[in-house]
């Protein structure tokens, strides 16, 4: 219920209005979001690598409304991959095809992500692409896409997607995507969706998440496994050691700000991990969404407002 108390407000536009514009919003989203400029993301991807991790940097934002807006998303995604060449980031992007344009001109969104992912293949070493995966309308359109990116001479190290285990189509998804060879990220799923489509108890969400994840370890293709969910990760290291599976051919995933503990202690043990940062001025909607997955994030919060 508190979960769909934080959905609603992170919906609230004068309340998303007055706290991207304040100064008090902006510190309190610090602990979820790097800042709001490219040079905040750089810093913090520094600092993460410094930490043994390597990042995937997201400017924050989804649907765009016109073919400018898209082009401005897609220009400071640019921007960002120039950024990781010039100062060697141990880093790739993550981006929204919404934010990319896909609802305003769908052949305007493939030529903007088609040079960003020709930008990353440029890169030496070479860069990448992951595509967020969106609420249920966008599935078919979002594989399709990367399906046809990846199909383009010179991309295929270059461009992956993401898979989210509450769906019931994921396994035959996954299916399609290993057989072209495309790079995967295994999330939970962060939508509501129907119970025709999508598992609805946490069990059988968590049951198909391991199911799903041992047929990426088993497929010999890199994937990330994202999850803060400590026993997913302890069955993911259990299968690892039973199969003899090597530690750097997968990573594990977490958001920044998120369980940082469990980040450390999994490269301390010699596991691959990689942070998610967020930036950019539209981090309402990104911060209220984690606020309502663990209420109790909204005391950590309180205190350090009142630690300041
Ligand atoms: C790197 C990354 C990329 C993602 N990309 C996508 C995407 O493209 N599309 C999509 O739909 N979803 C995406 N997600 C979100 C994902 O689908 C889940 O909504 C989210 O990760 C919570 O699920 P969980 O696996 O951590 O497990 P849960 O079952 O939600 O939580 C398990 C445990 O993790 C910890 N935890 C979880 N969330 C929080 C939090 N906010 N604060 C503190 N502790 C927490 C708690 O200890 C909790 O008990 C991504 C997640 C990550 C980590």
């Amino acid at each position: 219920m508190l979960r769909a108390f934080f959905v609603h407000l992170s919906e609230n536009r004068s309340l998303r209005n007055f706290a991207e514009r304040s100064a008090v919003g902006r510190r309190v989203s610090g602990r979820f979001v790097a800042g709001t400029e490219i040079a905040d993301a750089v810093r913090v991807t520094q600092a993460v690598n410094r930490a043994g991790m390597s990042v995937t940097i997201d400017n924050l934002g989804e649907n765009v409304t016109n073919p400018d807006e898209a082009r401005h998303s897609a220009g400071l995604y640019q921007q960002i991959l120039h950024e990781i060449a010039a100062n060697q980031l141990n880093a790739n992007i993550s981006l929204k095809l919404t934010h990319m344009g896909l609802d305003v001109d769908e052949k305007l969104a493939h030529a903007l992500v088609g040079e960003l992912v020709a930008k990353a293949a440029s890169l030496t070493p070479a860069g990448f692409v992951r595509v967020d995966m969106e609420g249920s309308p966008y599935t078919q359109r979002t594989l399709d896409f990367v399906r046809r990116l990846h199909r383009a001479p010179g991309n295929e190290k270059s461009i992956g997607t993401v898979i989210q285990a509450y769906l019931k189509r994921s396994e035959s998804d996954i299916e399609t995507l290993l057989s072209e060879g495309i790079r995967i990220r295994l999330c939970k799923g962060a939508y509501k969706e129907p119970a025709s489509i999508a598992f609805e108890s946490k069990a059988e969400v968590d049951a198909n998440y391991i199911k799903l994840t041992k047929v990426l370890m088993k497929s010999g293709i890199y994937h990330g496994l994202a999850t803060h969910d400590e026993a997913m990760i302890r069955e993911t290291q259990a299968f690892a050691t039973r199969e003899n599976i090597a530690r750097d051919s997968f990573e594990f995933q977490m958001l920044y700000g998120i369980r940082r503990d469990l980040q450390q202690r999994l490269v301390r043990d010699g596991w691959r991990m990689r942070v998610y940062v967020p930036f950019g001025t539209e981090w309402y909607p990104y911060f209220m969404r984690r606020l309502g997955e663990r209420p109790a994030n909204v005391f950590f919060i309180a205190r350090n407002i009142m630690r300041q």
